[in-house]
């Protein structure tokens, strides 16, 4: 393989680091509290190394008391009798809050997660967003009427709030992923239970600092911090938990299916994805580059929606590939701090480990690194960053092909036919996303309808709106987000008959 010059960038010295770490409770009833036996758990910058955060660490105790504050809360009416006007409200003041404190948020996020601070203030600014969007949501939610049914009949159906939600989400987007959720279930009239991952505690916990400032009643929104077990198992086994809605990896996904299953729970699942870019020859080349190069490295590829499979017509395969290649070396990895950086860092070295393991064994199994394929040096860095990697020779059989690998590693497969591509789109467990690049727009259309998965983008890659649902066909998920399904997912149906008049038949004569 050719030795590529990177675009690396060094440590920034920053004065952001922290020299004190932030304090994390719980939310439980409107207090924060310290879990009963004094027990935490720490978060280190995956960049720097730094202590960056001290979470009280819940046990079953504290999910016991979250949950019994959120079922309290939701059956004496303090939020669910509350109108849509005045949730709005809330609602509101909340996405202004986000705004107002977007440098803070954005640099925790940045601290626990290692991505790069540019990114954690758009995603930060993309959550108010959906704040907004909810709030919107909440004046404008209705039920039907049916008034066909007869002279002597009315029907009405009514959207009523579910109850207590389970919110569980993960490490990847913790701020912004919360707010697909915890909004849209505050719209409808639920109360919740929030767990955020124990990688990224500490966004969660200043989104509770700012509901508090807002107003919002005490019990409404607990949030509980910890470990999926036992917090996250409790919060989907707990007879007092009416739905959960989770975000995160299809293994656990399948597990939390099982076990809201002896409760028969509503679950919403958000999973992983495979999703794939198909390439045709009469493609806008360039844009279609640089949108697989921002597919891949984005978020570090530690993103459900990674592009991590580009589907090639052999015709161009050699020429994208080497194309994708030359701009690899153009897109700035190192210090999250830095301004320009666009790549961060991994996770954990235990991910850092996976990702390598799946790229070991496609090298193995006979595929090229086109470049990268290992670890990088950042200078003045201790965490852990993986190269960008493009490898070639990829058969739909390997699991680098078929499987999440959450990491900043593309694989490079070819087809000859468009009967071909939807195949290989079509032929694997996820269905979360899926692009193709033509001019051709009966291609294009062609494509959107025959691919499997729940969000198609033609000629674009990676856009998301607050009024689009999201979410996964097949082991991607189940439910969807954000549009007005968002806050579906929350809502109960009761369908209410009244007769008008004296008019029905007895059935004892
Ligand atoms: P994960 O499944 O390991 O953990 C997610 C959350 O579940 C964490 O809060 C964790 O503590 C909790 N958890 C773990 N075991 C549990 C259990 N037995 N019961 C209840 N909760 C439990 O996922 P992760 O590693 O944090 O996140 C990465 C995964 O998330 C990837 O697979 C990615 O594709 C997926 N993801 C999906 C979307 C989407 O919208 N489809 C978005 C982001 C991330």
């Amino acid at each position: 393989m050719t030795k590529f010059d990177l675009n690396l960038i060094a440590a920034q010295n920053s004065p952001k680091l922290p020299t004190e770490p932030f304090v994390a409770r719980h939310l439980i009833d409107g207090r924060w509290c310290d879990s009963q036996d004094g027990a935490v758990f720490e978060r280190h910058s995956p960049a720097h190394g730094v202590l960056v955060t001290r979470a009280a660490k819940a046990g079953e105790a504290e999910t016991e008391q979250a949950i019994a504050a959120a079922r309290k809360a939701f059956d004496d009416g303090r939020w669910s009798d509350v109108s849509g006007k005045d949730r709005a409200t809330l609602l509101l003041k909340v996405a202004d809050l986000i705004d107002e404190n977007r440098e803070r948020i954005a640099l925790l996020e940045t601290l626990e997660n290692g991505k790069p601070i540019t990114q954690a203030e758009a995603e930060i600014e993309g959550a108010a967003d959906l704040w907004r969007y909810a709030a919107a949501l909440a004046r404008t939610m209705h039920g039907d009427s049916h008034n066909s049914l007869g002279k002597d009949m009315l029907g009405v159906v009514l959207k009523e709030p579910i109850g207590v939600a389970s919110i569980i989400t993960p490490w990847n987007f913790p701020f912004l992923i919360v707010s697909q959720k915890l909004p849209f279930a505050l719209a409808a009239g639920c109360t919740a239970v929030v767990k955020p991952s124990e990688l990224t505690p500490a966004t969660t916990v200043i989104l509770g600092e700012l509901l508090v400032e807002a107003g919002l009643p005490a019990g409404v929104v607990n949030i509980v911090l910890g470990y999926g077990v036992p917090v996250g198992a409790m919060m989907t086994t707990h007879s007092q938990v009416d739905m959960v809605s989770f975000t995160g990896s299809t293994a656990v996904g399948k597990a939390i299916t099982a076990s809201c299953a002896q409760t028969l729970k509503k679950v919403s699942l958000e999973l992983g994805g495979k999703n794939p870019q198909v390439i045709f020859p009469d493609a806008d080349i360039d844009s279609a580059i640089d949108a697989i190069v921002f597919g891949i490295y984005f978020n570090a590829g530690e993103c459900c929606n990674s592009g991590s499979r580009i589907i090639v017509h052999q015709d161009i395969a050699e020429e994208v590939t080497k194309k994708v290649v030359e701009l690899s070396t153009k897109v700035p990895f190192g210090d999250p701090l830095h301004p320009d950086t666009k790549v961060g860092a991994i996770i954990s070295p235990e991910h850092q480990e996976k990702i390598h393991g799946y790229v070991q064994s496609a090298i193995d199994a006979g595929a090229q690194a086109s470049i990268g394929g290992g670890a990088l040096e950042i200078e003045g860095l201790p965490g852990q960053f993986y190269g960008p990697t493009v490898l070639s020779g990829v058969t739909s059989d390997m699991p680098v092909a078929r499987e999440e690998v959450f990491g900043p590693v593309l694989s490079v497969i070819k087809f000859r036919t468009l009967e071909e591509a939807i195949a290989l789109v079509n032929n694997i467990e996820y269905g979360l996303s899926a692009g193709v690049w033509s001019e051709n727009v009966h291609t294009c259309l062609e494509f959107a309808r025959r691919a499997k998965a729940g969000t198609v983008w033609t000629n674009t890659w990676m856009d998301g709106f607050a009024e689009m649902p999201f979410g996964g066909f097949k082991e991607s998920g189940a439910g969807r987000e954000l549009g007005h399904y968002g806050l579906e997912e929350y809502l109960e149906v009761k369908t209410v008959q009244m007769r008008i008049g004296r008019t029905r038949s007895p059935w004892v004569q």
